[in-house]
């Protein structure tokens, strides 16, 4: 079955289960550090300049935004950025709680998408992330994103760094940029197969 991007719409945001858009289609949700560039991703995989806001103030946006493609055929959920410094222990609590029910909840989640920065190490929360979603059974696929960052030659060696690391959670990962678009194809094309969606042929 081909897979062709048509509508994007927001649903609505939630901060807990009873507030979620009933289960339906298959349903991708997107993780990452705050400012790592998630909002960007979701917009350029989306070709919505404004879908999701790009953040001003990292940490603040603390709920979990659904999207409708195809009116009905997937949904995208962006899940709350961690890992911010200044975050108070309270509200890092609430995060943990807001997006453990969902993930250990959602029964029509195929999948996570997590995103980090090609510049950074990953920190103990984004190994704590991909631990649990391991842990869980949940589909991982990573996005490393600002791959714009670097040069042709600086990212290869900067991705064969990372691979020990990211392959036990996802031997495919995929380096990305927003900027550029690089990786689009990729993603798109392991949301589909992750939401049983598309073959490999699909076009957009
Ligand atoms: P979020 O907090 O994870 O949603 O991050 P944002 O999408 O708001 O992005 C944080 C900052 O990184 C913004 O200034 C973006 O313009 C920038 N950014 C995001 N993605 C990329 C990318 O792929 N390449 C570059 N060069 N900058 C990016």
């Amino acid at each position: 079955m081909e897979f062709k991007l048509k509508t994007t719409q927001f649903i609505t945001s939630a901060v807990e289960p009873g507030g979620y858009p009933d289960p339906g289609p298959p349903e991708v949700a997107f993780a990452g550090r705050s400012n790592v560039g998630k909002s960007s991703l979701i917009n350029c995989l989306t070709r919505r300049k404004k879908l999701v806001k790009v953040s001003q103030t990292p940490g603040r946006t603390q709920q979990i935004n659904f999207f409708d493609l195809n009116q009905g055929e997937l949904y995208l959920v962006d899940l709350p950025g961690y890992g911010f410094a200044k975050v108070p222990k309270v509200m890092k609590a609430s995060w943990k709680q807001m997006v453990e029910s969902y993930l250990e909840t959602r029964s029509t989640l195929r999948a996570v998408v997590v995103i980090l920065d090609i510049r950074r190490e990953p920190t103990g929360d984004d190994i704590m992330l991909l631990d649990y979603l391991k842990a869980r059974g949940i589909p991982v696929i990573i996005c490393v994103t600002k791959a714009d960052k670097f040069s042709n030659n600086k990212r290869i060696s900067r991705l064969a760094k990372l691979k020990p690391v990211l392959t036990p959670y996802d031997p495919g990962f995929v380096p990305v940029s927003a900027l550029n678009a690089m990786g689009w194809e990729t993603t798109w094309r392991r949301i589909w197969e992750m939401s049983g969606l598309a073959g490999a042929d699909a076009e957009m």
